[in-house]
């Protein structure tokens, strides 16, 4: 199905935006910090055209589905939030929408961690930026498209995902302070790729487990006199909080400092340990990780060429990332599936 099938006319403009995979820096983008992610070869890419009637129409080729609502209703539950959000947040802006048809297609695994969403956002705001001429830079795109996810998808998320899917690229490390938007595009550590591996454990409990996770973290800053965690950098502070909260601002406190000393620009044997830090702390002090999760990065860190493993995203299922030798990310993805799935899984390979 293309867009000249679904509506019949020809589409006025084109937009992708890739997903996205964080390398470390995990759940510290709701507490001000750092984080340091990535692009996917993945992207979703929107064609959009004016709707001849009054009515917006969205079809997505992943889903087969198909949601048309007038400007004036409220926004329906299902995919057609992230977009019909976009609409309303430029509107909020100032900006005049008229109806149009989009039609989505992606390539971004749907709910794996990888941003599908953000990359859904960011491409339809890069696409009403070309259909109507609206200036707005890359940055600006970012925070419209967090705002469209909070309000109409009802997912309070930091700017992580969309600063990812708007500003960074494959070949590059995006290193970016969430606090003021600071940003520095850095290169891979020398000689390595990277390999991501989803677990096949849906994310059932992500949002409740993250909106208490963020919660925590408001009480632990709260109760250390700080506006967020992020103003913390020694680990030793947080002795004097109750657990789990003391728990929790310890994994925020030492995974900012993991991303601030592997952008001092280490080798990738050193990157790779900082990731396998990581882990552990979001396994023990966060407590988002789950088994099928820990024995994948298991097998991963016990693989020849895995410089370090991780889970990545917000945890209870999904994703993990590896930092792999160049060239050998295929081989490795391929044995590391072979003997998880043996072990009575179902996970697949998302980026090798
Ligand atoms: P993630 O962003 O990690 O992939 P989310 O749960 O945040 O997972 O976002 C997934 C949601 O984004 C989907 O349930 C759907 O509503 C929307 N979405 C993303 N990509 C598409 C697409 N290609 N077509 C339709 N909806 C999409
Ligand atoms: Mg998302």
């Amino acid at each position: 199905m293309d867009f000249k099938q679904i509506f019949n006319a020809a589409f006025e403009v084109e937009a992708s935006a890739p997903g996205r995979v964080n390398l470390l820096g995990e759940h510290t983008d709701y507490n001000d910090g750092f984080v340091l992610p990535t692009a996917i070869p993945q992207q979703t890419t929107v064609y959009i055209g004016q709707s001849l009637n009054d009515r917006h129409h969205f079809y997505s080729a992943e889903l087969e589905e198909w949601i048309d609502i007038h400007p004036a209703e409220s926004t329906p539950p299902g995919f057609a939030r992230y977009i019909d959000g976009c609409i309303r947040v430029l509107e909020e802006t100032g900006y005049s929408i008229p109806p149009i048809n989009l039609f989505v297609t992606s390539a971004v695994p749907i709910g794996s961690g990888l941003s599908s969403s953000a990359a859904l956002e960011v491409a339809t705001l890069r696409g009403l930026r070309s259909l109507l001429n609206l200036d707005l830079d890359d940055v600006t795109i970012a925070q419209l498209g967090q705002q469209a996810e909070i309000q109409y998808a009802g997912v309070n998320c930091g700017i992580l995902d969309q600063m990812a899917c708007s500003l960074a690229d494959t070949e590059h490390l995006l290193f970016l302070d969430t606090r003021t938007l600071d940003r520095q595009i850095l290169p891979f550590p020398t000689e390595a790729e990277i390999v991501v591996i989803d677990s096949g454990v849906a994310r059932s409990l992500a949002s409740s487990g993250y909106n208490q996770r963020r919660a925590e973290c408001e009480a632990a800053a709260r109760q250390l006199g700080v506006k967020a965690l992020r103003d913390i950098s020694d680990p030793q502070r947080v002795e004097s909080l109750p657990e789990p909260i003391r728990q929790r601002a310890r994994h925020v406190i030492t995974e900012n400092n993991r991303v601030l000393k592997a952008v001092e620009g280490v080798s990738a044997k050193t990157f790779g340990e900082l990731m396998n830090a990581s882990h552990r702390s979001l396994r023990e002090d966060y407590e988002v990780s789950v088994p099928a999760l820990d024995q994948l990065v298991d097998l991963l860190q016990n693989t020849s060429g895995v410089y370090g493993a991780r889970l990545t995203g917000a945890g209870f299922g999904g994703a993990c990332v590896a930092l792999v030798a160049v060239g050998e990310g295929k081989a490795i993805a391929e044995t590391v599936l072979k003997q998880y799935n043996n072990a009575g899984h179902q996970g697949n390979i998302l980026v090798d």
